[in-house]
């Protein structure tokens, strides 16, 4: 029987437990499992090979996709880590151009130097998608909503070109998250998950997920989740299954708290230009209302003034704590160009559209009208800063941007 999506939040993985009638999977602190016999196939006998507290985190990664299959990693590059696990010397990645920073430095800087080739492209154009398959590729890796501009991809249309030339495609749905956007429904072949968001969603665990429904590629990425060995630990699989029950409330509050924020953010002084998918200048507002309701809780906003206008809003804010990540109940906010973004060069920078003055918001989970107080007392000043940092133009300060 499939559940709706609130209620397999809340079994998938958790049957009682048969040992002690337990209502939540325990955690099964132990690296190996006794065995009876020679020659047995016992279902756990080494914890990097499986685990029950991982298998019950599995189960419920896939429940929340809709798919046969899941399996966790110790993080989501991790996970993206067993996917390219998956090429030779000499394949062939086309992948979204402006792609999570840490997935751009494993493609660039670890996994192009055992010759496997990493295209870079728009794929909020399907057909540069389409000219990008013309030439042989084993993989099509999206990212939609993308980081941190929030360019929406067409999943269904492109992974519909790739089947068609026999290239599998991946969708990076953890900005998107289960609930709002589904897209193994829409063609794709693996889901990745950085589990450390929304599906943790407290802050406090770092994790990675692949879901699929294809059995010859699940079985490829078990062997190298077990081969390359980058698995979690029993209590970081239970942390996660702890905030994959109470995900539909979490996520429907963020997105709910978002769609405020976005409305009147470019009401604040100094305030360029807001980027959310929900919006109607959003330029795939159309896309994003088929494929992925509700529009998420990232928020990115221009500010006139560079980085000089980000530092200073940076020192005011109260409530919001500048931070790489997003997807936790404690609202953040990211610099990309010193943060999240700092891996590529400027020129890549640029290239992407990632300016200086860009900054990223993490909708929390605490009262709305806070955190809009917040920016409204810290943007205000802002903007008086913006205009003397232009007027010198000789420093270069905000140290609190640093890493
Ligand atoms: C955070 C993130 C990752 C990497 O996940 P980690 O858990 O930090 O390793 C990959 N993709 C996206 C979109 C992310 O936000």
């Amino acid at each position: 029987m499939t559940y709706r999506f609130d209620t397999a939040a809340i079994h998938a993985g958790s049957p009682i437990d048969p040992t002690h009638g337990a209502v939540v999977a325990p955690i099964v602190q132990t690296t190996t499992f006794a065995q009876y016999e020679l020659g047995g196939e016992p279902p756990y006998c080494y914890s990097r090979s499986g685990n029950p507290t991982r298998r019950a985190l599995e189960e419920a990664l896939a429940a929340l996709e809709g798919a046969a299959h899941g399996l966790a990693f110790a993080s989501g590059l991790a996970a993206a880590q067993a996917v390219l696990l998956t090429l030779r010397s000499g394949a062939r990645v086309v992948a979204s151009q402006d792609l999570y920073g840490g997935c751009h430095r494993l493609f660039t800087k670890v996994f192009s130097r055992f010759g496997v080739q990493f295209d870079l492209v728009d794929t909020t154009d399907t057909e540069i998608v389409r000219r990008a398959l013309d030439t042989p590729a084993q993989w099509l890796w999206l990212e939609t909503p993308s980081n941190p501009l929030l360019r929406v991809t067409d999943i269904e249309a492109c992974a519909e070109i790739a089947r068609r030339r026999g290239v599998r495609t991946l969708v990076d749905n953890t900005f998107a998250t289960p609930i709002l956007q589904r897209p193994l429904d829409l063609g794709a072949d693996l889901v990745l998950h950085s589990t450390t968001k929304y599906i943790g969603g407290h802050c406090d665990v770092i994790g990675g997920g692949l879901v699929t429904n294809d059995e010859s590629l699940f079985a490829e990425l078990k062997f190298l989740q077990n081969a390359a060995g980058a698995v979690p630990g029993p209590q970081d699989c239970f942390l996660l299954l702890r905030g994959i029950r109470t995900i539909g409330l979490r996520v429907r509050k963020h997105v709910e708290s978002a769609a405020l924020l976005a409305e009147r953010i470019d009401s604040l002084p100094g305030v360029q230009r807001v980027i959310y998918p929900g919006r109607r200048d959003h330029p795939q507002h159309a896309i994003a209302a088929r494929q992925f309701p509700g529009f998420g809780a990232v928020i990115s906003f221009e500010l006139e003034g560079g980085r000089d206008a980000a530092g200073a809003l940076v020192r005011r804010l109260r409530l919001w704590t500048l931070a790489e990540s997003l997807g936790g109940i404690r609202s953040l906010l990211c610099h990309p160009a010193t943060m999240t973004h700092a891996s590529l060069s400027a020129q890549e920078r640029a290239t992407v559209g990632i300016s200086d003055g860009l900054l990223r918001l993490s909708v929390g989970l605490e009262d709305p009208e806070d955190l809009w107080e917040d920016l409204e007392q810290a943007l205000r000043p802002a903007r008086a800063v913006a205009a003397a940092g232009a007027a010198k133009r000789t420093r270069a300060t905000d140290s609190e941007v640093r890493r």
